[in-house]
């Protein structure tokens, strides 16, 4: 089963991956984990990701794809996978298309509002990368222990650049989807558990 999760900065794009494969035991690549983590090593993708993520900006596709072709290749993708936050451009899901043929594509739609609030009170698991709410007074990661952060991407005036970025670049991707009738809209204001549910249905269909 290999998957795209679709959706705009905040919509749960994270959390949803990782129900995702827990239940169909395939692979979950997260682009955005993958560049923090090369952030984090300090490598030289790493410094070079941190200038374009630090102003909301995305990432300039050769690089992105090339990380990617590269995780597809692994052993724990021969299952399939759900790619989180990649394609975002329509470059990028052209490109895909050469290396892989994707079986539903999942867009998430939430209000732009409840975006704005969830994304400047989010918290990141360093270790598991999983998000939580400033709101749950969480003291450590629930699911491994993890320190909790404030992802540097997670501010307002990042967020709004964020958003732009999402708004002229990666909207586009719904129609390209659509268009080959991949495209499954799944509202994304209600609880992660529904939201999952919602998901299966399509999965399961
Ligand atoms: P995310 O964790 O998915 O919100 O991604 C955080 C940031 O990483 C984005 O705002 C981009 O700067 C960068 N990024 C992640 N995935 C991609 C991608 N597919 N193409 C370009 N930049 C990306």
């Amino acid at each position: 089963m290999k998957i795209i999760l679709l959706g705009a900065p905040g919509a749960g794009k994270g959390t949803q991956a990782r129900l995702i494969v827990s239940k169909y035991n395939i692979a979950h690549i997260s682009t955005g984990d993958m560049l923090r983590e090369e952030i984090r090593s300090n490598s030289k993708l790493g410094e070079t990701a941190k200038t374009y993520i630090s102003q909301g900006k995305l990432v300039p596709d050769e690089i992105i794809f090339d990380i990617v072709k590269k995780r597809l290749q692994n052993d724990d993708c021969k299952n399939g996978f759900v790619l989180d936050g990649f394609p975002r451009t329509l470059k990028q899901a052209e490109k895909l298309e050469e290396i892989t043929s994707i079986d539903y594509v999942i867009d998430l739609s939430v209000n732009k509002d409840a975006l704005i609030k969830r994304l400047t009170s989010r918290l990141t698991c360093k270790d598991c990368a999983s998000a939580f709410s400033t709101k749950d007074n969480l003291t450590a990661c629930p699911l491994c222990g993890g320190t909790l952060y404030q992802r540097e991407d997670d501010t307002e005036d990042v967020i709004k650049n964020r958003f732009n970025t999402y708004e002229k670049q990666t909207n586009p991707l719904k129609d390209f989807y659509k268009s080959k009738n991949k495209l499954h809209s799944i509202c994304s204001d209600g609880s992660v558990e529904s939201i999952f549910k919602d998901i299966q249905k399509v999965l399961n269909n």
